[in-house]
């Protein structure tokens, strides 16, 4: 039996006193896309029993509090687009859709931060800055759909993260609404900060389990004058992950993205897009950028990249049409889902510099199993995106035949010193084999900080981890 409270008509008025009737809906009046995030659609829908639209973190923190006090489960949700299941009501009870929170307070172009609530989509914050002559460097694949507040609980990575790092690394500083109702802020607008405990990382990250942020105070960049976006084409993964390892292990090659495209996933964007992506050329592919002050710069820069790849073997590289390639990237899942009605996703992350060997292993185990794959990702940090289909393996079979597989493929990756996921999360759908996988030692480490954090397991239950 649920250790959890349902919500009676006595607790929905005192949350409609909260938000207002008309931001508060019930039963058959819940949309069912809040059933399911961009990584659960085909699996179990999990419905709440309300969705409630707060205004501001001072309505968010009044409907924790009564939550915690009546123990009634609470899920975070930004812009959906999550591939974990995190932004689900697992345990039903109150879904907090934070989409009307969606102002930016403040741009300061002088001290380059920008202040925004959690709701605000990722898109906005990257064209603000950019207004601004700025750059905000947090750029998930999914920036046109996704919002700051779930970038931070994720702590998304994207395409770039081999200079400028993941979204924890643009948080200043943190509103946050606790488990238990308090409006706290975290971090600070400080160049370093040790005064204890760095809870802001802590928070980035947790999938919505340890706080509801309200408010970010994100970091932004100068924005180079020139950025150029090169394509190199490769007649194999092993020489375009060598290529990966030379640009990276040249201390001045100073690359901005480094991102992987298997042949069969560039074939299948061509056939979804309906043209050429590589000018005719066909392979393996590296996706560059680039940034540079000036001209001289930028020929300096070119010529330190070609030197680097004369020896990779690439096919073609060739200065590509950056809004164009980007688009084709970042539509890497919608042209395999169009051609695959059954496949999986895999997250994983490796040392970059294993991302080859892994590889390697991997196609060995593809092969066995009988299975076919594509290949995207975030080759210069060591994060890919594998999609995993049947094949030949008949349907009866694909789910045991899967589990074998699994086994066999986290258990290369965390010889490699690798990881479960490196961008996504856990959610609801990875937890079952992050406690297969989690030393025994660190998973207590994360119950003992959710208890503190959130004694009455109120906040997203279900995600990450399950309590014995
Ligand atoms: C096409 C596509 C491309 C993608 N590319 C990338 C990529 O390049 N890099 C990457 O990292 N991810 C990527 N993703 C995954 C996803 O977009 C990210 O995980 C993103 O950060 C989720 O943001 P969201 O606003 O949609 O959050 P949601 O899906 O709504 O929620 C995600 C998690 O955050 C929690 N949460 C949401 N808002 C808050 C809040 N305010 N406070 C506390 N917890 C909260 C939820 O409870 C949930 O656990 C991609 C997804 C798609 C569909």
């Amino acid at each position: 039996m649920s250790q959890y409270r349902t919500l009676s008509q006595q607790l929905i008025t005192e949350l409609e006193e909260i938000v207002g009737s008309e931001h508060l809906v019930t039963a058959l009046a819940i949309p069912g896309k809040y059933g399911y995030d961009a990584g659960t659609q085909s699996g179990r829908h999990y419905l709440p029993e309300a969705v409630l639209y707060p205004a501001d973190a001072s309505e968010v923190a009044a409907i924790v509090k009564v939550a915690n006090r009546e123990k009634i489960p609470v899920t975070p949700r930004g812009g959906g687009t999550g591939l974990a299941g995190g932004a689900v009501a697992v345990y039903g009870g109150i879904l907090l859709d934070l989409s009307r929170m969606n102002r930016i307070i403040h741009i300061d172009r002088e001290e380059k931060y920008l202040i925004a609530q959690a709701a605000v989509p990722t898109i906005e914050i990257q064209k603000i800055a950019y207004q601004h002559g700025l750059m905000y460097a947090g750029d998930p694949c999914s920036s046109d759909d996704c919002v700051i507040g779930g970038n931070i609980a994720t702590n998304a990575g994207g395409n770039l993260a081999v200079k400028y790092g993941v979204t924890a690394d643009q948080i200043y500083e943190l509103e946050v609404v606790t488990p238990q109702g308090e409006l706290v802020t975290l971090g600070g607008r400080l160049k370093k900060n040790s005064t204890g405990y760095g809870l802001v990382k802590v928070i980035a990250g947790s999938e919505g389990t340890l706080g509801i942020i309200t408010q970010a105070t994100v970091k932004l960049q100068p924005l180079a004058p020139l950025i150029i976006n090169y394509v190199a084409v490769f007649p194999s993964l092993s020489a375009a992950l060598s290529a990966v390892n030379a640009i990276l292990d040249n201390e001045l090659s100073d690359v901005i993205s480094l991102e992987l495209m298997d042949s069969r996933t560039v074939l299948a964007l061509e056939r979804y897009r309906q043209e050429l992506l590589l000018q005719g050329h066909k392979g393996d592919t590296l996706i560059i950028q680039i940034e540079a002050q000036d001209q001289n710069e930028l020929q300096l820069k070119h010529q330190r990249l070609t030197g680097i790849l004369s020896t990779s073997g690439y096919t073609a590289f060739f200065e590509a049409d950056g809004p164009r390639i980007w688009q084709a990237r970042r539509m890497w899942g919608k042209a395999n889902q169009a051609e695959n009605a059954v496949s999986v996703s895999e997250d994983i992350v490796v040392p970059v510099n294993s991302v080859l060997p892994f590889i390697e292993s991997f196609q060995k185990l593809i092969s066995s199993a009988g299975f076919d794959f594509r290949i995207a990702g975030h080759a210069g940090d060591g994060n890919l995106h594998l999609r995993i289909m049947p094949n030949s393996v008949a349907l009866a079979e694909w789910e045991n035949a899967l589990a074998v597989f699994r086994k066999k493929l986290y258990d290369e990756v965390y010889r490699l010193g690798g990881r479960l996921s490196g961008e996504h999360g856990i959610g609801v759908k990875r937890k079952t084999y992050l406690a297969g996988l989690i030393n025994p030692v660190e998973l207590g480490l994360m119950k003992a900080l959710k208890r503190a954090f959130d004694p009455n397991d109120i906040l997203n239950p279900g995600k990450v981890f399950d309590f014995d």
